[in-house]
């Protein structure tokens, strides 16, 4: 073999900016209602067995058919994070929605694009989503199904001591995040403080439905795509602290929708 056909991986231009994907072509609306469910709890779903996404996440089922979502969260909406990056002159390539990369083969470079997806309804349940493939179009819809399947519910509340006010505008206490080097620590922040956190995961921040927070970040935070994995790692942490019954008061806790 040579190194002519050694698949590397390289970050190389991107050609679409965020508004021209939002013109790609989606998956019609229409499609939905005609929704054949395949699993167990999809079927429930439609039968109206099911009429709330807690119902799922608090048996700890996995959710398959993201059509389960759109059911239970109506109102959920879904974006894409900006992982990619323009190639740019002294580093200051343009972030960009898809993450290109190519592997060289013998026939040529075969380009696949990557995107990061995010599904929540802002007010207690957020979602992530990672999609490959070798268009944009698939690349897309592949994110946002599989940010719809990993939706989560969320815990908020007050865990600020300046700020005290028992509402669920923060988080009640500290939580960590770890993907390869990046790492992220989420601290309670009082009233008005907003996100102080890196711009993508500010975003999942807000579809969670969670207002102010602070922030610190270790390691590498260049690499979106790890970064973005530990602030859901970290959100996760929320609902898997075990709390005592006596704060769920004091901290303002609610789990889920508010
Ligand atoms: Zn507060």
């Amino acid at each position: 073999m040579t190194t002519e056909n050694q698949a590397e991986p390289t970050d190389i231009h991107v050609e679409l900016s965020k508004e021209e994907v939002q013109e790609l072509p989606l998956v019609p609306e229409s499609v939905a209602p005609r929704w054949k469910p395949r699993t167990a709890i999809g079927k429930q779903v439609q039968s109206q067995q099911i009429l709330n996404i807690d119902d799922i996440l608090d048996r700890g089922l996995a959710i398959m058919e993201p059509e389960i979502v759109d059911v239970l969260l109506p109102n959920a909406e879904t974006d894409l994070l900006l992982i990619g990056q323009a190639k740019g002159k002294f580093g200051g390539g343009q972030r960009r929605v898809f993450k290109q990369t190519q592997k060289k083969t013998p026939e040529g470079n075969k380009p696949r694009f990557a995107t990061f997806a995010v599904c929540g309804n802002r007010n207690g349940y957020v979602g992530i989503g990672y999609g490959k493939a070798k268009e944009t179009v698939p690349a897309r819809e592949k994110a946002f199904r599989r940010a719809k399947t990993a939706v989560i519910k969320i815990r908020r509340g007050c865990g600020s001591w300046e700020c005290g006010c028992k509402e669920a505008h923060s988080i009640p206490f500290e939580v960590r995040g770890k993907c390869g080097s990046s790492e992220i620590r989420l601290l309670p922040a009082p009233k008005g403080t907003g996100l102080k956190v890196e711009n993508e995961c500010q975003k999942i921040l807000s579809f969670a439905g969670i207002k102010d927070v602070r922030s610190m970040t270790l390691g590498q935070t260049r690499t979106k795509t790890n970064l973005v994995k530990a602030c859901f790692a970290a959100l996760r942490e929320l609902m898997a602290t075990k709390v005592q019954t006596d704060s769920v008061a004091s901290l303002g806790i609610i789990e889920g929708k508010a």
